[in-house]
């Protein structure tokens, strides 16, 4: 065990790289994919089985616990580990990105962002030095910096205002951080598309100096292919030695794409959030278990997948319990996304490791591609 948040890079193939972030509540495995635990849960699943997928690490959203059940609450309680029964490394975002999609009647100024509950209406004020304090009461292992960012398509003079601001902010955020041993605070690049705006802001944030560096500002309506273009330039714009992270991504194309070009660390809603609506990922492509074809089938979603869901039942009886509205479809639906997300982890980080990541993505296309199962 370490007092301390440390990363060791392991190997690198290609630009891709895969390493450990230590940490006093445990070791992150990179590439990590940490699955989102918005409201102090990961809706469907208890922690430990969560864990059981593989995930070593999990996100909180600032905005949401902020609101409900409030920061000091959960510090009364014990922190977040405590309250939610997942002892092991949590990620907290900042709040800036949820203040700027979910609330109402947002003011922004230099000194932060005042805003109303999407919950219950009622009047907040979120800044970098507020976000710390919010973060730390939650306890929170790896904090991110308070930062804004503009939706895309958004016109550069508003982009590089956005992230000059956003720049000052992760000054202020560092200020306020102060120093914590055993726990780590990320910068956050912005910049959108524009890759001047990406090096002035990568430079900013090597001058103030974080424990890890996220890419922010992506996966916010840009599409694939201009994310991959940002990505092509953006990591090595950061220090070689730290952990980077790119937020809100994705599905595991991107995903893949993304650890491709040197990404270690990302998050998504995603499989969680599918698993609730009947959409199942796999190897395969993406599963449909409303669809009528799955009614008769007694096969597995996939025959190779050792998650509850795939060894225990059918497609016919997930599609019955979804049908149904049953519990257990999104909890069974959830437990595979998860499982499923953690093996392309496992399977790139064993690949990188070996020197075979080429061959492993062109395997990952190659299967994707051959689509689902012939209908029985
Ligand atoms: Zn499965």
């Amino acid at each position: 065990m370490t007092d301390r948040v440390s990363f060791e890079l392991k190997a690198v193939d290609g630009r891709a790289r895969t390493g450990v972030i230590r940490t006093p509540r445990g070791d992150i495995r990179t590439p990590a994919f940490m699955p989102v635990g918005t409201a102090a849960t990961v809706k469907a699943m208890l922690p430990e089985s969560v864990r059981a997928t593989g995930a070593d690490i999990l996100l909180g959203n600032t905005y949401h616990l902020m609101l409900r059940p409030g920061a000091e609450r959960v510090e009364r309680l014990g922190g977040l580990h405590r309250f939610m029964n997942w002892e092991r490394p949590i990620l907290t975002d900042s709040g800036g990105f949820q203040v700027m999609s979910l609330a109402e009647l947002r003011k922004l100024t230099e000194e932060g962002v005042t805003f109303r509950s999407h919950v219950d209406g009622s009047k907040h004020f979120l800044s970098p030095e507020t976000s710390m304090q919010i973060q730390r009461q939650l306890g929170s292992d790896i904090v991110m910096c308070f930062d804004e960012c503009p939706a895309l398509p958004a016109d550069e003079a508003r982009v590089a205002e956005s992230m000059r601001l956003s720049m000052r902010w992760a000054a202020r955020s560092r200020e306020a951080f102060g120093d914590r041993p055993g726990h780590a605070l990320f910068g956050i690049q912005q910049g959108g598309v524009t890759e001047a705006l990406r090096g002035e802001s990568a430079e900013a944030l090597k001058a103030i100096g974080f424990d890890g560096y996220a890419i922010g500002g992506l996966a916010v309506g840009e599409g694939q292919e201009a994310m991959f273009g940002v990505l092509d330039y953006a990591p090595g714009m950061l220090p070689e030695d730290r952990p980077r992270y790119l937020m809100g991504v994705g599905k595991p194309d991107d995903i893949v794409g993304a650890v491709k070009r040197g990404v270690d660390m990302m998050d998504c809603v995603l499989p969680s959030r599918s698993g609730r609506t009947g959409q199942a990922w796999t190897r395969r492509g993406q599963v449909n278990i409303k669809n009528a074809r799955h009614a008769d089938d007694p096969r597995p979603l996939d025959e190779d997948c050792t998650c509850p869901a795939c060894s225990g039942y059918s497609r016919a009886y997930l599609h019955h319990v979804f049908r149904a509205g049953e519990m257990i479809s999104g909890m069974l639906l959830t437990w595979h996304n998860l499982h499923y997300f953690q093996q392309i982890m496992q399977g790139m980080r064993a690949a990188i490791a070996a020197g075979t990541f080429a061959a492993w993505e062109a395997d990952f296309h190659a299967t994707r591609a051959a689509g689902d199962i012939e209908p029985v």
